[in-house]
């Protein structure tokens, strides 16, 4: 990107508080007119005492005279500039806060829009993308400030300071002159050194957040290790080379600012040379006021240029960061797709043939599915980890698409439909159910946010939540994310009750659930597959064994489906996995147990 593009992007940005910029500029204008003042008011002063004096003049009226109008003049100036500059810094920070507050706004909705495989990609991580679109946010609006308030009257007020020495005398006025693309070159230096170090310093900072988010996320996994240490150690070797691209820019600004400072120094040093030469020599139009007069001007000269430095490094920063920034903001491709098909009603027959998938890192997932999934039917997927089971339903909730063949409902082809009318009609109960901050009501009602809070109690009954939240303190205005694995896991389901949808996925609903918990909902999801599609990822023998259909899954395909007990018999891969399953739980010694109780019962 370079700074016409960058311009060009933020413009828009910028439009909406134009008059903003407008009137700030016009103060900004004024107070460098006035910077001069002191200048001239100075030389003034000091030619009307050195007349007084050499005209044999004391104290008395002439000098009173004097010295009030100075009085007046800079008391005056003081008393505007305070205003001015008030009045510029407020309207100024109100424009860059505002800019600011809407390229966030802009950049979290269009995030909304995007399909979910710009998360899954490496680049996207949360705290690499928090950081992207904060440093984004904030070098952006100083560039605004920058480009659109800073920039003008800083050259004017250099201009203008050097119109006046060129009008005082044109020689001092090319010392001055000569100084300057000195000054701009050495700026020019000092920006093109430090962009390499300015660009890695964004990397970094991705990453020192994405760490730290990672401790956060798992920090009882790292306690209950005694892992503390390599973890220190691995944000070490950030901070490390953190630490040293700061000390490498720090190295490079000081050693320009140190050359900058020297040369202004030679400027001044010139220029009082050249003043004191032409005033001992008599030359027209000098004096001695002349000499602090100049040396005021050049200062005036020097100074903006010394900002430059600043805008320069803002904008570089500006320019590493716009890329990330507006690579999301402008980035259509990955806005997720949607077809126009709603139909009156969704039945919910899914048909899938010869789908392939892979995951954006590149791990292909599934390979060539072929299935057919019924209404009125719970259809339970079976596998180990990693088979592939919450791949398909991600593609069956349009979250990604197949790499090749093609997924239909109710006959028509997933691509075709309205995705948010799509999203309406399915439930989607994840393993890891995200609760957002705020009470248990409202992330019920997530489900249906125009739901009575009656139908908010009468969808936790149905998810056996009701009775535990009214024994909180709070009830249902209680905070959700307090609430335990299990109950967090029973909100996804009464959300899911509350959403009422035609289709729903259950992707290992039950594993966070004591055994009363799963038998309880294991009943409700019974009670409301009538009519809809259920599909359920479980580990639970219980779970699977009722369900009307299951699929067996083995790295990425289908490799067995049809009736549970038809395909037990067929062995292969679901037997193993229903034996294993009923070993593991020990069904005999279950069984003898129930068996033993039950006779005690009979015999008394
Ligand atoms: P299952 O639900 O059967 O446990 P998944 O469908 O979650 O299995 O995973 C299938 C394969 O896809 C695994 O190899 C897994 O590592 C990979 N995978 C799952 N999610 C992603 C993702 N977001 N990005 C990349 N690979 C993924």
């Amino acid at each position: 990107m370079n700074l016409i593009q960058l311009f060009k992007s933020i413009k828009p940005f910028v439009m909406p508080y134009k008059w903003l910029v407008l009137a700030t500029l016009t103060l900004t204008l004024i107070g460098s007119f006035m910077a001069q003042v002191n200048a001239i008011v100075l030389d003034w002063t000091v030619d009307s005492i050195n007349d007084h004096i050499q005209a044999g003049g004391k104290w008395g009226k002439e000098a009173i005279e004097i010295v009030s109008f100075i009085a007046i003049v800079l008391l005056g100036k003081e008393a505007l500039s305070a205003i001015i500059t008030f009045a510029q810094r407020y309207f100024g920070e109100k424009m860059r806060i505002f800019v600011s507050k809407d390229l966030a706004q802009a950049v979290i909705e269009k995030v909304l829009t995007f399909r979910v495989a710009f998360f899954s990609a490496n680049d996207n991580e949360a705290g690499k993308l928090q950081t992207r679109i904060d440093q984004g946010v904030s070098s952006l609006s100083r560039t605004v400030q920058n480009f659109f308030i800073d920039l003008l009257p800083l050259f004017t007020s250099a201009i203008l300071a050097l119109i006046l020495m060129f009008k005082a005398n044109v020689w001092v006025g090319l010392t001055a002159l000569c100084i300057v693309p000195i000054y701009f070159y050495i700026t020019y230096r000092q920006a093109v050194k430090l962009k390499g170090w300015r660009r890695d310093m964004r990397h970094f900072r991705e990453l020192k957040s994405h760490g730290i988010m990672n401790i956060i996320e798992s920090i009882n996994v790292i306690k209950s290790f005694n892992r503390e240490r390599i973890e220190g150690d691995k944000q070490l070797d950030i901070q490390n080379r953190v630490t040293n691209n700061q000390m490498e820019t720090r190295k490079v600004s000081f050693f320009f600012d140190g050359l900058k400072s020297f040369m202004q120094q030679i400027g001044t040093v010139l220029i009082i040379i050249l003043t004191a030469y032409l005033v001992l020599d008599d030359y027209p139009g000098m004096s001695i006021g002349k000499i602090m007069y100049h040396v005021m001007l050049f200062n005036n000269v020097a100074a903006p240029i010394n900002q430059l430095q600043r805008i320069f490094d803002d904008m570089n920063d500006a320019l590493i960061y716009a890329e990330g920034f507006f690579g999301i903001l402008d980035s259509d491709q990955e806005i997720e797709p949607t077809g126009t098909y709603k139909p009156e009603k969704v039945h919910g027959n899914f048909e899938i043939s010869g789908v392939d998938f892979t995951y954006p890192n590149g791990t292909k997932a599934l390979h060539n599915i072929n299935m057919k999934i019924e209404s009125g039917k719970i259809t339970a997927f079976v596998g180990l980890s990693g088979a592939g089971k919450s791949t398909i339903v991600n593609l069956l909730d349009k979250f990604y698409e197949p790499d090749c063949g093609s997924i239909k409902l109710d006959g028509v082809d997933l691509k075709e439909y309205d995705t948010k009318f799509l999203r309406d009609n399915i439930g989607l109960v994840l393993q890891k159910n995200h609760i957002f901050d705020g009470t248990i009501a409202e992330n019920i009602l997530y489900g249906n946010p125009n739901a009575s809070i009656d139908e908010v109690y009468e969808a936790a009954k149905k998810a056996y939540l009701y009775d535990q939240v009214m024994a909180l303190p709070d009830k249902f205005d209680s905070k959700a994310t307090l609430l335990s694995g299990g109950q967090q896991q029973r909100i996804a389901i009464a959300r899911m009750f509350l959403k009422n949808p035609p289709i729903i996925f259950l992707d290992e609903p039950t594993a966070s659930l004591d055994a009363i918990a799963t038998e309880q909902i294991k009943n409700s999801i019974d009670a409301i597959k009538k009519n809809r599609t259920v599909i359920i990822i479980s580990h639970s023998i219980s779970q699977i064994i009722d369900s009307d259909t299951i699929y067996a899954l083995q790295n990425g395909r289908v490799e067995q489906g049809g009736d549970p007990d038809e395909v037990y018999k067929q062995g292969g891969i679901y037997k193993d996995i229903v034996d294993a399953s009923a070993r593991s739980l020990n069904i005999e010694k279950i069984a003898k147990a129930i068996e033993g109780d039950n006779k005690k019962e009979t015999s008394l």
